[in-house]
């Protein structure tokens, strides 16, 4: 038996029409242009690229996508107050920071800068902490694409033994608490699990597994109960290709579905920053209006 694949390309197709159509009739309510400021500190070239194909994406769905740069030697206070100036411009609907951001800076001080508003990666501590409360409205992108695989792959996940491997701030432990909201058994595996010899005993107990750890080949098909769902967030550039965290041929014949790298989870987060953005637009107006 072989795993199938969940394509990240087909559901981000998919959840693209839906959203095209929202940021259309949104502007149309509201008689103004939906737009993003990309903040980008440095010059990384990796970085540059996924601004450029975040903006592709962006102009196909309508919204405005413009890149704030700042050089890689800013300071904490140039930085905030910069960020703090560009989410206050009523033309502004959200503001995204690329990261990783200089060693230097406080990346969550940077985050709360922004007006929980239009913080469409949902990295403000409000964001942060309203999905403890189990009212999250702005989800971070990268788990609401984990979120939105499983939904679309129909997965109940009521009852089920989901396994987190990876606890970042941006990534596993918001998706723990997305999973526990639906209902999941989660377990939430990080290095010090690994240095304890214990993430093979955790893995192999999962119905669901996602890591998110950026670390090639850290999941094996030995550590995989048959028939598992298993999404590998992981991007790692390795030989000049991308690969994710999840060894793809031991783990295939294991699972029971599971999202390549590339095209699997990567493609979907994009859309979940366009779609924070609608979503963002229409709680501004909401609060305008009220
Ligand atoms: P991070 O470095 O902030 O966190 C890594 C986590 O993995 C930590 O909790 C750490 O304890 C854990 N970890 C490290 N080594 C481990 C090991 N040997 N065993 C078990 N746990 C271990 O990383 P992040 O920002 O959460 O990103 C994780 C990966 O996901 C990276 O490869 C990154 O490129 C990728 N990523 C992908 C997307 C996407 O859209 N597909 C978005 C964000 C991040």
């Amino acid at each position: 038996v072989s795993a199938k694949i969940l394509d990240g390309k087909i559901l981000a197709a998919q959840v693209k029409e839906g959203i095209k159509t929202d940021a259309v009739a949104a502007k149309r309510e509201a008689g103004r242009d939906i737009r993003i400021v990309s903040v980008l500190v440095g010059d990384e070239e990796c970085a540059l690229k996924y601004a450029d194909a975040q903006k592709k994406v962006a102009d196909e769905i309508g919204i405005i996508y413009d890149l704030a740069r700042f050089p890689q030697d800013v300071t904490q206070a140039d930085l905030q107050a910069a960020i703090t100036q560009l989410s206050r411009d009523p033309t502004t609907t959200g503001v995204m920071v690329h990261k990783p951001l200089p060693e230097k800076i406080n990346e969550q001080a940077v985050f709360n800068c922004i007006d929980p508003l239009k913080d469409i990666e949902g990295m403000n501590a409000k964001n942060i902490g309203n999905i403890v409360l189990g009212r999250g409205q702005i989800l971070p992108c990268t788990a609401a694409a984990v979120m939105e695989h499983l939904k679309a792959a129909g997965i109940a996940l009521r009852g089920k033994e989901a396994v987190v491997v990876g606890a970042s701030e941006i990534v596993g432990k918001p998706l723990a608490l997305l999973l526990l909201q639906e209902m999941a058994t989660v377990t939430v595996c990080h290095i010090a699990t690994t240095e304890a010899g214990k993430l093979k005993d955790h893995v192999r107990r999962a119905d669901v597994v996602v890591v998110a750890v950026g670390r090639p080949n850290l999941i094996t098909g030995g550590m995989i109960k048959d028939g598992a769902v298993v999404i590998d967030v992981g991007m790692n550039h390795v030989d000049g290709k991308m690969v994710g965290d999840v060894e793809f041929e031991t783990v295939a014949p294991k699972a029971s579905m599971m999202t390549p790298v590339p095209g699997g989870v990567g493609p979907v987060t994009v859309m979940m920053l366009m779609r924070n953005a609608i979503e963002a637009f229409r709680l501004q107006q909401q609060q305008e209006s009220s």
